[in-house]
């Protein structure tokens, strides 16, 4: 059995709708289908999940809602049009909003906020529902709720409860057909609808792959397969041929470092249980996409991609002898524990140690704080926090015990003219970082893209 998930983009119209019903009815294996709200139809379109928390904003203030209600109404009315589905569910779509405006002087805002941005995902799966039975073919919507898709945590931010696994297990073993869920959204105990965070479907999706240990879990999205860069920094590169497979633990060297396949919290229900992730295109069903799963055949000597993510800084912190001193590494994470901020890499010299923490966490104040607590309690000859850093992460099991991969890439950076920072490279050997300025992003990235997939 598969589980597949359908982005915003792939629901965004009528058209894109008519295309995931051919995908699913073209495999009967394909019973659980997860859905987003319509994403954007063309460049500088809004999501209806945003048009849902302008929505939401205006209620809060008190404004007058009719124009801002009006504009999600009509992005399901003309979908329904077109699909020939009648009034009816327009009808119910505009009913289900007004509903949980009036929800607005109950709650208080961030539940509030959540409920309202459920209504997008929520109200497309019924209107998908709706669609599949128009073109003749049986299928349910089924709700978080009466599966049982419990969450815990805070609104906007939240994570399954565990035990939802066996209430969804239970509930999706007495289906049979079709099933469309709506993703993105669950409930806490209590019985408030709470939400993942954004691009959170993938992570319904996920979760219910895991609960009835699906097959396989088919991610559609608008793209053919995962590309070895980021296209936007190299853009032949959606010429070339993209990635057909690769593991859980190269997915998350990737996603590390930016790349957009998929976020964490998406991957964990989905690799704990060990289920093959498929991502595929709504738009090129015939593509095989790219595969994620446990293991895959490598070819020694090659690397799957070269991921980049800007936003990081380094502390510095140099000692004459350090190497010498017992507790000094430990000391020096204790400050950065006390201020709870999580580190990154920590490469280190003989007497110096730099330890890489994302930028977001290291504001001007606690930078000062933590500075001043270095040089009380481990008196270093110098300390200084570098800005603008950008990792580079270059991935591929088939790195491992093969010589000269990092030598090539050091070769293609200095080509370039680049200086490298920093470099980290654990014993697994699936991965290497290279810390460089974030203004050599863009030419580091190209300049290793040809030395390993030119
Ligand atoms: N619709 C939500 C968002 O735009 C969730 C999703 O599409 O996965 O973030």
């Amino acid at each position: 059995m598969k589980v597949c998930k359908f982005g915003g983009s792939s629901l965004a119209d009528a058209a894109q709708v008519r295309k995931v019903i051919d995908i699913v009815q073209a495999d009967p294996t394909r019973r659980i289908v997860v859905v987003s709200a319509p994403g954007k139809r063309y460049d500088g379109d809004t999501k209806v999940t945003d048009l849902l928390i302008s929505l939401a904003n205006s209620a809060a203030a008190g404004e007058d809602t009719t124009r801002a209600l009006a504009e999600v109404v009509e992005r399901y009315a003309s979908m329904a049009q077109a699909l020939g589905l009648g009034d009816g569910i327009t009808r119910e779509i505009h009913e289900d909003l007004k509903g949980r405006l009036l929800k607005r002087a109950e709650l208080e805002w961030p539940a509030f906020l959540d409920l309202m941005k459920a209504a997008g995902e929520d109200n497309n799966a019924k209107l998908v529902a709706a669609a599949f039975d128009a073109a003749g073919i049986k299928a349910r919507y089924a709700s978080p709720k009466d599966t049982g898709m419990v969450l815990k945590g805070d609104f906007g931010d939240a994570q399954l409860d565990p035990d939802s696994y066996a209430r969804l297990s239970r509930a999706f073993s007495r289906f049979d057909g079709i099933v469309i869920y709506p993703g993105f959204f669950g409930y806490t105990r209590e019985g408030d609808v709470v939400t993942f965070p954004r691009g959170g479907s993938d992570i319904t999706g996920s979760i219910l792959a895991a609960a009835v240990c699906a097959d396989v879990y088919e991610n559609f999205t608008d793209v053919d397969s995962v590309f070895p860069v980021d296209p936007r920094i190299v853009p032949e590169v959606k010429k070339a041929e993209g990635i057909p497979a690769m593991t859980y633990r190269e997915m998350r060297e990737l996603a590390y470092a930016g790349f957009g396949v998929f976020n964490d919290d998406a991957v964990i229900p989905a690799v704990r249980a060990r289920i093959p992730i498929n991502i595929r295109n709504t738009n090129h069903p015939s593509e095989p996409g790219t595969m994620i799963q446990q293991s895959r055949r490598v070819v020694p000597g090659t690397v799957v991609g070269v991921a980049s993510a800007d936003g990081f800084c380094n502390i510095v912190v140099e000692k004459y002898l350090m190497n010498r001193q017992i507790g000094f590494g430990r000391r020096l994470l204790q400050i950065l524990e006390e201020e709870r901020i999580s580190y990154e890499h920590m490469p280190s010299g003989v007497d110096s140690q730099c330890v890489v923490v994302k930028e977001q966490y290291l504001s001007r104040e606690r930078e000062a704080r933590v500075v001043s607590r270095i040089k009380e309690v481990l008196a270093p000859d110098y300390v200084a926090v570098e800005r603008d850093i950008t990792i580079i992460m270059v991935v591929g099991e088939g790195m491992c015990y093969t010589p000269g991969m990092f030598a090539k890439a050091c070769l293609a950076l200095a080509s370039a003219g680049i200086s490298m920072s920093m470099v980290n490279q654990g014993s697994s050997e699936v991965s290497f970082m290279i810390a460089i300025r974030a203004k050599d992003r863009d030419e580091a990235v190209r300049a290793l893209y040809k030395a390993f997939f030119s």
